[in-house]
Formats: C-alpha cells, sequence, structure tokens
C-alpha cells in the first residue's frame, strides 16, 4: 500500500503544479489562491534561490539553470511534444495487456480504439499545421481576415522582426519568431502556436485527450472493482458507504483495494493518473470553450484584463467612430471577410482627463465619454457562441463577398452588441 499511495501522493501533486502553472497567470483567476501561489512557486521561490545560490556558488547554479529553463520555455524544440507522446504511449503500453483481453463486446473494443487513436491524430495536425504564419505573400489576405477595432487593436502598427503591418488579432511570437493570425498563445505541449489555422485541431485535441482520460480512468476503476465486487459483495467503490452499509473498517477496504490491484498494478497505477489528470484537461478545454463563448482568445483576454485596470482607475475614454469613416487604405483593409466594423474607439489617457475632441491623431467623432467597466464597451470580434464557433472550425465560410454574408445580418445594424463584459463576468 506505501509505495501505492507515494505514487498517487506524487500524481497528484504534478497535477496540481501543472494546474497552477497553467491558471496561475490567467486574468480570470487574478487575486485568488492560485495566482498567489503562481507567484510563489515562479517568482518569489526562484528570487529566493538565486540569492541564496549568489552567496553560496556565486552565481554559477543559477545561470546554468537559467539557460536550461530558458532554452525549454523560449526556444523551439520538441521536449515537451516528446515528454506528452510518450505520456500517452507509456500509459497505454501499461494500461493496455491488462485491460484490453477484458473488453468483451466489439462495441467497447471499437470505442476504446477510436479513443486512443484520436489524440495522436489531433496532437499530429495541431503540431504540424502552418497556425496561420504572416508573410509578404498572404499579407493583403491576413490583413482582410478581420477588422481593427480600435480597442485591442489599431491600425498602422509594424511588427520590428517582421517589418509587415500587424493584422487584427494577430500576434508575433518570440518562439516562432514570426507574427501569427489570430494568435492565441504558443503552446509548449504542440512545439506550435495556436492560432487561425489550427485553433480548431487544438480544440479537438483537448477534446480527445479529455475523452481519453475520462474513459481510461472509468473503464480502469470498473475493471479492477469487478472482481472485488464479485469476492465481496459488501464492497464499495465510497468508503464511507463500505462503512454504514456493511460495517468494513477503512483499513479492510484499503486490503482490499490492494488485493484487487495484485493483477494489475500498472494499470491501476494508469487509471490513477488518467483520473487526476481528466479534471485539468477537462477544465483546459472548458476554458477555452469560454474564450470562444466570449468571442476572444488568451492573447486577447490579457489585454481585456489590462483594460479592465485602467477603466477601474478612470483612465478610459471612449467615443463613437463617424458612421461615414473614410479609411487610411494605406494602413487598413478595405473590407475585411468579419462581417462588423467597428463603432467605438477606446483610449487611455496618462492624466486620467479626456482627450481633446477636436484631437485629429485620434480617430472617432464627438465628446469623449469615461468608461469605467466593460460592461460599457463593445467587443466587436464576439459574433454569438454559434458564429465563433463556425469562425473557429471553418474559417473560410465567412471568407465571402461582404455583400452576401449573412451571419447577424452582415453588418452593424442587425448585429446584436456583444459587451466585452461577459469575459470577466464583470
Ligand atoms: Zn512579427
Ligand atoms: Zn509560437
Amino acid at each position: 500500500m506505501g509505495t501505492l499511495t507515494t505514487i498517487a501522493l506524487i500524481i497528484l501533486f504534478i497535477t496540481f503544479m501543472t494546474f497552477v502553472t497553467f491558471f496561475g497567470r490567467l486574468p480570470a483567476l487574478r487575486n485568488t489562491p492560485i495566482s498567489f501561489l503562481h507567484r510563489l512557486i515562479w517568482i518569489h521561490l526562484p528570487s529566493f534561490f538565486t540569492t541564496l545560490d549568489n552567496r553560496l556558488t556565486s552565481g554559477r547554479f543559477s545561470s546554468s539553470f537559467t539557460r536550461l529553463f530558458n532554452y525549454l520555455m523560449n526556444d523551439r524544440h520538441p521536449t515537451i511534444l516528446i515528454f506528452f507522446l510518450l505520456l500517452l504511449t507509456i500509459g497505454e503500453y501499461l494500461y493496455l495487456p491488462t485491460a484490453w483481453p477484458q473488453l468483451s463486446s466489439p462495441l467497447t473494443k471499437t470505442t476504446a480504439a477510436i479513443s486512443i487513436l484520436l489524440p495522436y491524430i489531433f496532437l499530429y495536425l495541431s503540431a504540424f499545421t502552418d497556425p496561420g504564419y504572416i508573410t509578404p505573400q498572404n499579407h493583403t489576405s491576413e490583413m482582410a481576415r478581420y477588422p481593427y477595432d480600435f480597442t485591442l487593436f489599431h491600425p498602422g502598427i509594424s511588427c520590428h522582426t517582421c517589418f509587415l503591418l500587424k493584422p487584427a488579432r494577430s500576434k508575433h511570437c518570440s518562439v516562432c519568431k514570426r507574427c501569427i493570425a489570430k494568435n492565441d498563445h504558443h503552446c509548449i505541449f504542440i512545439n506550435n502556436c495556436v492560432g487561425a489555422n489550427n485553433h480548431h485541431y487544438f480544440l479537438l485535441l483537448l477534446l480527445s485527450t479529455a475523452i481519453l482520460t475520462l474513459y481510461g480512468g472509468v473503464l480502469g476503476i470498473h475493471l479492477i472493482t469487478k472482481k472485488m465486487y464479485l469476492y465481496f459483495p459488501q464492497f464499495n467503490l465510497l468508503p464511507w458507504k463500505a462503512n454504514h452499509g456493511a460495517g468494513m473498517t477503512l483499513t479492510q477496504w484499503l486490503v482490499i483495494w490492494s488485493w484487487g490491484l495484485q493483477d494489475g498494478v500498472a494499470m491501476g497505477a494508469v487509471t490513477l493518473l488518467a483520473l487526476l489528470t481528466s479534471p485539468l484537461v477537462w477544465g483546459l478545454l472548458g476554458y477555452h470553450i469560454w474564450l470562444v463563448y466570449c468571442g476572444t482568445t488568451t492573447n486577447e483576454s490579457m489585454k481585456w484584463s489590462d483594460w479592465q485596470y485602467e477603466m477601474r482607475e478612470g483612465f478610459a475614454y471612449k467615443r463613437r467612430m463617424a458612421k461615414n469613416r473614410q479609411k487610411d487604405l494605406g494602413v487598413e483593409p478595405g473590407w475585411t471577410r468579419w462581417p462588423a466594423e467597428t463603432e467605438q474607439i477606446i483610449v487611455r489617457t496618462e492624466s486620467g482627463n479626456p482627450p481633446a475632441e477636436d484631437d485629429k491623431e485620434l480617430a472617432g467623432v464627438g465628446p469623449w465619454e469615461n468608461v469605467w467597466a466593460l460592461k460599457d464597451v463593445e467587443n466587436l470580434y464576439d459574433l454569438g457562441f454559434w458564429d465563433n464557433l463556425v469562425d473557429v472550425f471553418v474559417p473560410w465560410y465567412m471568407f465571402r463577398d461582404p455583400k452576401k454574408v449573412s451571419l447577424n445580418g452582415g453588418g452593424l445594424k442587425n448585429r446584436k452588441k456583444r459587451r466585452a463584459r461577459k469575459i470577466y463576468l464583470a
């Protein structure tokens, strides 16, 4: 029992640390214990060890550690991708010899085989699909992908590295060393950016991995406990029920478990790993579906979070965009496949006072209005959950003549206003 408990604790610890690393930086979790732990692990502890190392070895240890860490985090290499592949493959190698012969019906065997296969397929597709690199050749069409919203993305800004105008919703990735269309984030698990062209594969990778871990975990528990229920009819999966129903003590309950696991300790360990990692994968999937629902990306949600702070401090102002606005076609696309144009512009001022109404440098017309919260502003890139999903899965569907676009009426007039507040339930 001792080894099993140790393995369980190690797996639990790794899962929890991964959770903190993934979710700790999310703006939605600011000022929560998760973000506090994230700061402790990634800022305070490293700085403590650096100080200690400076005293003891005059910084030799931390400088080589920093080099290794920078290599792992900031260079493009498949280390984490291989780790993910190994975890998946070794897990299945340990699990299947015990589990597969016990699967009786062809239907179970088929669903199991499909669940095993799909994460590999979507991992391959997410990792090796061009996420939407912006090149001089495709720059014109990439500029027409989305309009500028004059809030998160402004026309006329060039990338310092690629020397190309940055299309709306794009971001330069320092790891991939290119500008990526609708850049969500750089994912070290797929060793690639998640962008306009592989966002759907990434969501499907999360979904198929979430299903695999849940399926493997539940099936594993079912196979392990089948024999235990057979020999000990008073056994129950929940220790307190076994205690109340059959007077079974916790020790007896644990002894039955260790007896049940004798035939397949390896399968038992993988079952445990699957059950513990499953909530993490479902959580990540849920978070990314939430972003699609809000019509935003990981990158943009951070920009919205910054705006939220500016607004609370009273430094943010908005005004309307003129209906018959003349676009500067040198920096803005003449039309976009996205069926809506912006009607608001938002600026921040250093002084906290509104900008001058006749400021020619700033777009828009009329008086400036103070905005205090995300509920006062609109998110141009949110067309509603269904259309956002269409944009992720079949982006070319919206790449049509703007006059024929039927989505949400094809323009501002009929378009429902989608408030940016959705993002933080602010
Ligand atoms: Zn760039
Ligand atoms: Zn990248």
